[in-house]
């Protein structure tokens, strides 16, 4: 079987297939946005978003101003409302974080302390079969203690902060996740928990809208134990056991075994290890129905609008599979879905899935949308601000215009009505004119044969 069959959100995606919980007709309730009216005529959002749909995956290589396609995908992006995102190593190179899978710093310093073992490649590192070797576990245990501490150094970067500030303007319906350093998490994201029971327990939607990012392939800042998978913080107790190349065991483990000795009760021999509460490849992900639920419920529900998917080249095969589900909604809903990666995809399999590809490095994209939208960067406060300045003058402009008004009313109140003794004298005028008129042509008529008979 290969590496990519056995990828941990393949068996993800499977129960996608499958929704656990939710019959389908649940999924088209009320929620669902109406179809648009035949006769009505297409909105000017509705008209960006039929522009900027394409059926071929269009790359995009420079971070151009006068680019026409990027500024009508960064007006499109300003209008979103929910987004969908999912990420990949690419956004934590810049946090100093080794590409591990690749990286050859991080195994030159395992290969040292364990010069007899055969060179391991970054998937073997990452595969369940090494626990069947001794050697191989020592070196995944110092390996993942480096892995540790070079996180632990490690800060947020701009684009887990582009991140952070979409939950901040309620833009953020989910953020799905392909690494393991919760970097998120230092900016206040809430990081999904893997909850086995989280299906059988009642409230589940709620729970899940509480989640900002989902980790796919589990979390490195936690350890779990290989058999009660209790989880625990790391200590630095255990930091030092990791890094000689061993696997503390599991203190629950212990004290059960121990409450056994104590019973009377026969041992039972096991007592598990802690290893880093990472999925390994050809292994199930602890959470994958509560997560394979979620992912349901955020594509059937959600209403995403705009889907972002950054510093991944979308290798897995789990992970394609995602993309093309999630890719489906958003396009159903009029939106786009765009990748940022240094590394192209270039592949026509993605056609109608992906629309562009944005050939940059994730931070550099943030750093051009600051300036190409600066409005979008405006916190939710000072958003909120804002609209409670415009309302505050709208409502002085209001009140200014009824104030206008009422003094014209009593206005026109106090000023005296028109005389009509001018009207009427200048009508008894015209009236008495008239009136002599009229006494002239009868005089001159009564005269008229006297003048005849002088002329006679
Ligand atoms: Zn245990």
């Amino acid at each position: 079987m290969s590496v990519q069959e056995r990828d941990p959100v393949q068996n993800i995606m499977s129960s996608v297939a499958r929704p656990v919980g939710t019959s389908s007709n649940e999924y088209h309730g009320c929620e669902q946005t109406p179809s648009p009216k035949a006769s009505r005529s297409p909105s000017s959002l509705e008209l960006l978003q039929q522009e900027l749909r394409t059926e071929r995956l269009t790359a995009i290589c420079e971070l151009n101003t006068e680019n026409k396609t990027l500024q009508q995908i960064n007006r499109l992006l300003n209008r979103s409302r929910r987004i969908i995102m999912l990420t990949g190593a690419g956004i934590s190179c810049n946090a100093g974080i080794p590409d591990f899978r690749s990286s050859s710093g991080l195994y030159d310093l395992v290969k040292k302390q364990f010069p007899e073992l055969p060179l391991m490649s970054g998937q073997e590192m990452f595969d369940i079969s090494l626990f069947r070797d001794e050697l191989k576990i020592s070196a995944f245990a110092t390996f993942m203690e480096r892995l540790y501490s070079s996180v632990q150094m490690a800060r947020p970067t701009k684009t887990h902060k582009f991140i952070a500030h979409l939950k901040d303007r309620n833009k953020l319906l989910r953020c799905y996740t392909q690494n393991i350093d919760g970097l998120e998490e230092d900016l206040g994201l809430a990081m999904s928990k893997s909850d086995k029971d989280g299906i059988a327990i009642a409230g589940f939607n709620s729970r899940w809208k509480n989640y900002d990012v989902v980790q796919l392939h589990g979390d490195l800042k936690s350890l779990a134990c290989t058999r009660c998978f209790h989880v625990f913080e790391w200590s630095r107790y255990w930091c030092r056991s990791f890094r000689r190349g061993e696997l503390p065991t599991c203190p629950t483990c212990e004290e059960e075994s121990f409450k056994r000795v104590q019973q009377g009760k026969r041992q039972s021999g096991v007592v598990g290890f802690l290893r880093p509460n990472v999925v390994l490849y050809g292994e199930n992900h602890p959470g994958c129905e509560f997560i394979a639920q979620g992912l349901n419920l955020d594509v059937q529900r959600g209403r995403p609008d705009f889907f972002i998917v950054m510093g991944t080249s979308l290798r897995v095969d789990g992970v394609k599979r995602l993309v093309r589900q999630i890719s489906r909604q958003v396009h159903e809903r009029g939106g786009i879905v765009i990748l940022i990666n240094k590394t192209t995809i270039g592949d026509s399999s993605w056609n109608g899935v992906i629309d562009y590809q944005i050939l940059c490095d994730c931070d550099d994209w943030v750093t051009y949308l600051e300036a190409q939208i600066p409005d979008f960067f405006n916190t939710q406060k000072q958003v909120d601000k804002l609209r409670q300045l415009k309302r505050e003058a709208s409502d002085l402009r209001k009140k200014a215009l009824e104030e206008q008004k009422n003094y014209g009313l009593l206005a026109s109140m106090k000023t005296p009505p028109a005389t009509p003794v001018k009207v009427n004298s200048s009508q008894d005028i015209k009236a008495e004119e008239n009136l002599e008129n009229v006494k002239k042509r009868i005089l001159t008529s009564t005269k008229s044969p006297a003048k005849k008979h002088k002329k006679c």
